[in-house]
């Protein structure tokens, strides 16, 4: 007689709520809340992308999954904007990306210009030195961009490199690009950016802004879980690649070994296990990012940050970085006089199931509000508004029309 037929349940109860329920297949490990992910990632995760994560796992060497990783590599190209065939997936998060970056691009006595306005500029700072490079820091105010002319002014005499956050989730702030990917350019040097919370949230078009090689993570404007870092290197990245007298210190984000894993060409030799999974929930997610649009996807962030700016303003919290240097998918905001920030955001998360997040560094009292993906919709902000206006004692009416408002601007 098996065990079902006897009636016998493992008995599984850890106390504190914890059971195993025989009727369905919900993990026995663990049993998480739904949460509405509003703070600077992870963001929610649309059904589409769950079902791509939970087919079976294959073997990251069957030929199903190398046309998989085809059509990855062809969807974040058209996702970061560029030709690049050097464009992968890393099997680690953002700031795996960013050693990426800095191992493949940087080399010992390098000077390289980076602008500094926020926590994520820092732990470049912080990368660059590891790696032997002569950093010379810009520095702006958090919450501010860092000016233009400052940027060119730090790039002579000489310049290997300028590495930029281009949204600098700490703070809100959208970084300008312009014109620099053709001052790099003339001093054959590399711009090379942060995109984590930019890509798929706000405009950037890798090639066009003549970036040449760029980061980014599976958890923010492209609603995936976390864990992987898409990755891309353009042609003169990879031309001073090969000019090094001396291969990457990172073996597991050395590009050249690892385009030999993701392109056909290189013979699809074994590198390291993809994360298989993770890579069918990212496919979704792109192919989503990839139906709705870029021009669309970025005019929605556009307006949802918009509206809830306009939204919260209505209930005393006030939005910290100026206008023109916003980043839509992270509204940074200052909570009204006298409000326990902290406190507010813990009722929010444990009475409400919405999570937004606190400030860090130099911010330390503010509220990060993430506008990333389908964080990015009427539906989820007005749950927000809602529940943010009844914390604070206020009456939600006039939020919520203005929250309406401006969705219909
Ligand atoms: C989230 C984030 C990172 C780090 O990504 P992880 O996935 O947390 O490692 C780096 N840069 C920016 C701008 C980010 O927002």
């Amino acid at each position: 007689m098996g065990a079902e037929a006897a009636g016998f349940r493992p008995t599984t109860d850890r106390g504190g709520g914890w059971h195993d329920d025989a009727e369905s297949s919900a993990p026995a490990s663990a049993q998480l809340p739904a949460r509405l992910l509003l703070g600077s990632g992870p963001s929610p995760v649309p059904e589409r992308v769950y079902a791509g994560l939970a087919q079976p796992t294959i073997g990251h060497l069957d030929p199903v999954f190398g046309e998989l990783m085809g059509e990855t590599s062809a969807l974040l190209q058209e996702v970061f904007g560029t030709q690049s065939p050097a464009t992968v997936t890393l099997p680690a998060t953002g700031s795996g990306g960013m050693d990426a970056l800095v191992a493949n691009c940087v080399l010992p006595g390098d000077r390289v210009v980076c602008g500094v306005n926020g926590l994520f500029a820092e732990r470049i700072v912080d990368a660059l030195t590891r790696a032997g490079a002569e950093v010379v820091r810009v520095d702006a105010p958090w919450g501010r961009a860092v000016p233009l002319e400052e940027l060119r002014a730090a790039g002579e005499p000489r310049l290997d490199a300028m590495v930029l956050v281009h949204g600098e989730t700490s703070t809100g702030v959208c970084q300008p690009l312009d014109g620099l990917g053709d001052f790099c350019r003339e001093r054959d040097a590399l711009l090379l950016i942060d995109c984590v919370t930019s890509l798929g949230g706000q405009r950037l078009l890798i090639d066009e802004a003549g970036v040449d090689a760029a980061f980014s993570a599976s958890q923010k404007c492209l609603n995936c879980p976390p864990g992987l870092a898409p990755f891309t290197m353009g042609e003169r990245a990879r031309g001073r690649m090969a000019g090094r007298t001396y291969p990457p210190t990172s073996w597991c984000f050395d590009m050249s070994l690892l385009l030999n894993y993701w392109s056909p060409d290189g013979g699809r030799r074994y590198h390291h296990t993809a994360p298989t999974n993770m890579v069918v929930a990212l496919h979704e997610a792109l192919q989503i990012v990839v139906d709705e649009g870029l021009t669309e996807r970025w005019e929605r962030h556009r307006r949802a940050h918009q509206a809830l700016r306009g939204a919260l303003a209505t209930l005393g919290i006030e939005r910290i970085v100026p206008d023109g240097e916003e980043l839509n998918p992270l509204l940074a905001v200052q909570p009204p006089e006298g409000v326990d920030a902290a406190s507010v955001r813990g009722v929010l998360l444990h009475d409400h199931g919405i999570e937004i997040s606190g400030g860090l560094g130099s911010l330390p009292g503010i509220w990060r509000i993430g506008v990333m993906g389908d964080g990015a919709r009427p539906e989820s902000q007005r749950r927000l508004v809602t529940a943010l206006a009844t914390e604070l004692g206020r009456d939600s009416g006039e939020a919520l029309a203005a929250l309406e408002e401006g969705w219909s601007r």
